[in-house]
């Protein structure tokens, strides 16, 4: 059991209607807008955070999906200027709440962070803080807040709120997956279950109800603000070979004239490779990758983040928080594992509201790196079983460990960690890795059957993922309009093309020729209703195709050489049907 769960909820500071509808908050809207403007110097609330605002105001359990840039930590920050109770923000992010709370002392908010940056004389100048009541907003991590002692000084205070940010990492599919976040639930309800407001930049609509469920949010209280940016360029590349991808991305980044650009790699060594070209080829960049030493990394990120670098090669470990608003270039060598991961990545890039480039480079064999990467077969139930009955067989002082429980189940440490990620979908674990897991009193055959079917569905998911990042590469239908529609949204008006996407810009670039005179009209053009699927078709600037499907708005036609593209039945040459 984790320490939260073994702490009872203190009596009397229960707030009864956890996530459900509560008599409306007293403040006036008058009030609001005048401490809007004189704490924050803000006019008006941007509608998303209108909205977010209100319920969180009224005590309402609520989940913000919100684009960076959307103005997500106002949300919290009005309703705890505003209250008289505690607000607590759990942070995956140690990095930026020391900024967070300089940002809110400069406007006369008390805020104090607790985590382990803190040296001891600074943590308990934060708990004498706390314990006096001097405080208004509180940063801490999942850890912490697991931890004993922070969860008993915060018994001690009345939590109005708890905000949890990246609230993604609550996913356990996710791949940002937090073990630590997965025990908020029992820190909640040890400190009487206080309303939730759950922020992230990105979460598909699953996640979306895995973080509403783990936090007793009401469907009812899901809010998505849209991912579209409007500022962001979106566009594919596809070299041809390994030295035409070097080369455009020794020539995009050479082309960047001002802000700063992350290349993105699929891996380590493919990162590392690049770095060393790039200097090489004389363009100065930084390196960032979850393998080098801790301060190698800070030295790199600092200097991207001062500007001194203005380019930084990275795999994914780099920019989760990384708050730059100048980022003009998020460049992938190779393509990320899903279309969420692309969307998260890309939206590092124009912070500041001002254009920015996200370019994706895509080569067939790049599909084949991602997949040995996503870890290769699922966990075997002759796997889950041995993890199952090490768990069950005993539970150490403390709970298992995961260094111990991978020597007790004869099983490498990166596997243990998927097997453990499919026990505990399945609700088989309690605890963190950090504070001891032990298993839940479950049937064994029940818990090993359904950890299997869950690890095989994991792994669809992953494929799924990885399937709709290459369609996303492959087709030359507008960009925002298919990321858009995996998330299940559509630009303004049901519009299908953004205008500013490489696809969109190609095929205005058509339009402009179609209306100069053609001089080379080759076939007859067949009235709209005569495309029909399987039938051959030539497009100019592709060539030679097969018909997918048609509208009256574009005929799908899958190319050789140029994959499935959406074309404009006015440039689509027909010829005779079959
Ligand atoms: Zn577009």
């Amino acid at each position: 059991m984790s320490v939260a769960a073994a702490m009872p909820p203190r009596p009397g500071r229960r707030h009864d209607l956890e996530s459900t509808d509560k008599a409306g908050s007293a403040i006036s809207p008058a009030k609001l807008r005048s401490t809007l403007k004189r704490v924050f110097g803000l006019r008006a609330l941007r509608p998303g955070q209108n909205e977010v605002i209100t319920r969180v105001m009224a005590g309402q359990g609520t989940l913000a999906v919100m684009p960076t840039g959307a103005g997500k930590s106002l949300c919290y920050q009005l309703p705890a200027v505003l209250s008289d109770a505690l607000t607590v923000v759990i942070s995956p992010l140690i990095a930026l709440m020391k900024d967070q709370c300089d940002a809110l002392a400069e406007r006369g908010v008390a805020a104090v962070q607790l985590n382990s940056s803190l040296d001891a004389g600074r943590r308990l100048e934060s708990e004498a803080l706390l314990t006096r009541g001097a405080v208004r907003v509180l940063f801490t991590t999942p850890e912490r807040l697991a931890d004993a002692r922070t969860l008993g000084l915060l018994q001690e205070q009345r939590v109005g709120l708890l905000v949890v940010d990246e609230a993604h990492c609550i996913s356990q599919w996710g791949h940002d997956f937090r073990p630590a976040f997965s025990a908020l639930r029992d820190a909640r309800r040890a400190l009487g279950r206080p309303p939730v407001l759950a922020l992230t930049a990105t979460a598909s609509l699953p996640v979306q109800r895995e973080i509403a469920e783990a936090l007793g949010i009401p469907r009812s209280g899901i809010l998505c603000h849209g991912i579209y940016r409007p500022n962001l360029r979106l566009a594919v590349e596809l070299p041809q070979t390994e030295k035409e991808r070097h080369e455009i991305i020794l020539r995009r980044l050479q082309a960047l004239d001002k802000g700063g650009a992350i290349v993105y790699c699929a891996t380590v060594r493919e990162a590392a490779a690049l770095h060393g070209r790039l200097n090489e080829a004389g363009v100065t960049v930084g390196l960032y990758h979850g393998k080098l030493p801790v301060k190698e990394r800070t030295v790199a990120q600092e200097a991207f983040m001062g500007g001194e670098c203005r380019a930084m090669v990275a795999t994914n470990a780099f920019g989760m928080g990384i708050d730059k608003p100048d980022i003009r270039l998020v460049l992938h060598a190779q393509m990320p594992a899903s279309i969420e991961a692309y969307v998260q990545e890309c939206g590092r890039a124009g912070r500041d509201g001002e254009p920015a480039d996200c370019v994706l480079l895509f080569r067939e064999g790049d599909r084949a790196l991602q997949q040995f990467f996503a870890g290769g077969q699922a966990p075997s139930r002759e796997e889950l079983g041995a993890v199952w009955r090490a768990l069950a067989s005993h539970t150490p002082q403390g709970g298992w460990l995961p260094a111990a429980l991978a020597e007790m189940a004869r099983m490498p440490q990166r596997r243990l960690a998927q097997v453990l990620a499919a026990l505990r979908s399945v609700r088989a674990l309690r605890g963190t890795e950090a504070t001891g897991l032990k298993a839940a009193k479950l049937e064994s055959r029940d818990v090993i059957a359904a950890a299997t079917a869950a690890a095989e569905q994991r792994q669809q998911n992953d494929r799924d993922g990885l399937e709709a990042m290459v369609l996303y590469a492959k087709a030359g239908n507008c960009r925002w309009a298919s990321v858009l529609a995996h998330f299940g949204e559509a630009l303004d008006g049901g519009r299908m093309h953004c205008g500013h996407c490489d696809s969109c810009e190609r095929f205005e670039k058509l339009l402009a020729e179609q209306a100069e005179p053609a001089d080379e009209a080759e076939a007859p053009r067949a009235p709209i209703s005569a495309y029909e699927p399987g039938q051959r078709v030539r497009v100019r600037r592709f060539g030679w195709g097969e018909v997918q499907e048609s509208s009256t708005e574009a005929v799908r036609i899958a190319f050789p050489r140029h994959g499935v593209r959406d074309i404009h039945p006015d440039f689509v040459l027909a010829t005779a049907k079959g």
